[in-house]
């Protein structure tokens, strides 16, 4: 539905307080042809004069009607409204003219207001957009930093690929700056990430392999605990993996992020019948009570780590969307002081075959000091 701007009620305003005072109308009034969202037509009035005394709808009243103009706002072949004016005496021939053209930049005025309001609506969507893509880059930047960072560790200071580890190393501590900057921008406003296939059936295990061992490298790097607990048989899920990677890197991210060193960070997958459960516990920081209600919005961010650790508030808002995606969800409960559990339900492909908390491994995962 069309709103029109306070610009275009300011043009019309003027418009028809010029019409009443030169031509002496008894009054004047702009209708703006409307489609409620149940797709109905219908007039709705946006300005009249004088104020308050509306014109009878402009189907009524026949008394009146050889006294009254009715002007449709053409506008490349659609009427955006009707002007509706009324006058003591008859109409003479340039009278009427006069109203036709004020009708006529009645209906450019609305048009370019139309316009307007269209394209900054889809200035609002791309720059989501954009602010989406920005922000799943961060993790794959992250990681590569810190590998690369184990890597100038190894190399002796006189290996010859020493200082090209370095220059990695240096060129992802940019890109990382380059992403900041971006985010601080004000364009980031909350809608959707589009670019969504349908889910498919993934080997969850296999799948989380190379995130278990990038995420533990950058737990290792900061002084943390890194403990899986992985059933010991395949886990099949219904899921789409650039999503599912994306989710569960924001959320990994955070437990990283918002633990300080000497905790622990634990990912555990529990399929059941028609589900599988990922949980990703932390002893960090926590989330203040008052605050977990709001978790999920865009750009929100709890009081206890605002304009202490970096972020934007968008990390958790793109997972749970990019979960619900495919047919998955998301809670999370924390307690200030002492940690944060993450838990995800994903849809199962196929009835699990028993492998439970029993078979599972309990282990720290692989630790890259000794790989
Ligand atoms: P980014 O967009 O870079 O991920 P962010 O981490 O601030 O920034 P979210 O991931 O959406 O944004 O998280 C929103 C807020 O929820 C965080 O700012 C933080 O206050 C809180 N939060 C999320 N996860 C945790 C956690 N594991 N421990 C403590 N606080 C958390
Ligand atoms: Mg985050």
């Amino acid at each position: 539905m069309f709103t029109a701007s306070p610009d275009l009620i300011a043009i019309a305003q003027a418009q028809l307080l010029l019409a009443v005072q030169t031509l002496g109308l008894l009054s004047a009034v702009l209708y703006l042809a409307q489609t409620t969202p149940e797709g109905k037509s219908q007039w709705v009035e946006l300005v009249s004069y004088p104020q308050g005394k509306a014109v009878l709808p402009p189907d009524r009243d026949a008394q009146l009607a050889k006294e009254r103009i009715i002007i449709p706002l053409v506008y490349e072949e659609g009427i955006l409204g009707l002007l509706v004016s009324e006058k003591e005496k008859g109409w003479t021939a340039t009278e009427q003219e006069q109203m036709e053209t004020i009708a006529r930049t009645l209906a450019l005025a609305c048009a370019l207001d139309q316009r307007c309001q269209w394209l900054l609506q889809q200035q609002k969507q791309e720059q989501d957009l954009l602010a989406n893509l920005l922000h799943q880059l961060k993790n794959p930047v992250t990681a590569i930093r810190t590998f690369a960072q184990l890597l100038v560790k190894r190399l002796l200071p006189n290996d010859p690929n020493h200082s090209l580890a370095k220059g990695i190393v240096r060129e992802t501590v940019h890109l990382q700056e380059l992403l900041g900057e971006v985010k601080q921008t004000p364009l980031l406003a909350p809608q959707a990430v589009s670019h969504f296939l349908p889910p498919a059936a993934i080997n969850l295990l296999e799948f989380l392999q190379p995130l278990v061992h990038a995420f533990a490298n950058r737990a290792y790097s900061k002084g943390l605990d890194f403990i899986t607990h992985l059933p010991a048989t395949e886990v099949s899920v219904k899921a789409h993996p650039t999503a599912l990677r994306e989710a569960l890197s924001n959320i990994l991210d955070n437990a990283i992020k918002y633990t300080p060193p000497g905790g622990t960070v634990t990912l555990a997958v529990t399929p059941t019948d028609h589900h599988c459960q990922i949980k990703v516990q932390d002893t960090g920081i926590g989330i203040p009570a008052q605050d977990l209600p709001h978790i999920f919005q865009r750009h929100f961010r709890s009081h206890n780590v605002d304009g202490q650790i970096e972020g934007s508030g968008l990390g958790l808002a793109i997972a749970k969307q990019l979960l619900e995606q495919m047919g998955g969800t998301i809670e999370i409960s924390s307690t200030e002081g002492e940690g944060t559990t993450v838990t995800i339900q994903l849809l199962a492909q196929a009835a699990p075959t028993g492998d439970k908390t029993d078979g599972s491994q309990n282990a720290p995962a692989t630790n890259p000091q000794y790989t």
